[in-house]
């Protein structure tokens, strides 16, 4: 072989070219093969990152929601601890009230006594035990759902009785509005609805409420700090439901 065919042969050599071709092919499949399951991982921790802030947002979401909505209300009627006995005093027969409240509520009394309207009190502290007959028995009696009965009483551990702070009030010219719808209309209401406030009092149940029925007889105290913690829930409550 001369230099001129070793050189055309040298020149020539396309099975060479090929198997360089081929082996960077090869190369560059390799490559991808190796480097495929890399991007795949990558990919997917990413995608689970994802997934998790999404889960986490959802669950913030429904955190956020549940932190406006939720109280710890059964039935429209919030939670109450029974007053310990200390702070209980009887005001008359089968009344008995908060400590702190006596004063003002005798005071309210006189005072309606003085522009003619005499204020009957039907009923004060109740407790859970007691709560627990009237919620039960009644419902049973008149043959109401849970949610039924709610409407006009409190279930047992969720009455503001419990807490001493509340007082039913009749008219005693007009006994047969007890615990009636019809006692808005009487004379001891409209002097309560104007001057009550003086007093610290203020309607529980007005016609606002969603779950329980007006109740215009309900009364409770809120003038003193400890009564105030013991509503605060409940005047939190009614501030939103009225936004
Ligand atoms: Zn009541």
């Amino acid at each position: 072989m001369d230099r001129k065919e070793r050189e055309n042969e040298a020149f020539d050599i396309p099975v060479a070219e090929r198997k360089y071709l081929k082996k960077t092919s090869l190369n560059f499949n390799q490559i991808i093969i190796l480097i495929l399951p890399i991007f795949l991982f990558l990919f997917s921790i990413a995608g689970l990152r994802l997934n998790r802030n999404t889960k986490l947002t959802t669950a913030e979401n429904i955190k956020i929601q549940n932190s406006e909505d939720f109280d710890q209300s059964i039935l429209g009627h919030l939670p109450y601890n029974e007053i310990s006995k200390e702070n209980l005093v009887v005001i008359e027969p089968n009344i008995e009230v908060h400590i702190d409240m006596r004063e003002s509520l005798l005071r309210m009394r006189e005072d309606a006594k003085k522009d003619g309207v005499l204020l009957v009190f039907l009923s004060g502290f109740r407790s859970i035990n007691l709560q627990e007959e009237i919620f039960y028995s009644l419902k049973s009696v008149r043959n109401q759902v849970a949610a039924e009965r709610a409407r006009v009483s409190a279930p047992p551990g969720y009455s503001e009785h419990s807490t001493g702070f509340a007082i039913d009030i009749g008219d005693f010219y007009k006994r047969e509005t007890d615990f009636e719808v019809e006692f808005e209309n009487t004379d001891a209401f409209i002097w309560l609805k104007k001057n009550a406030a003086k007093y610290h009092f203020k309607l529980s149940f007005n016609k606002n409420n969603k779950n329980v029925d007006y109740e215009p007889w309900h009364w409770r105290y809120e003038g003193s700090i400890e009564a105030l913690k013991v509503f605060e829930a409940s005047n939190r409550k009614s501030k939103n439901t009225n936004k």
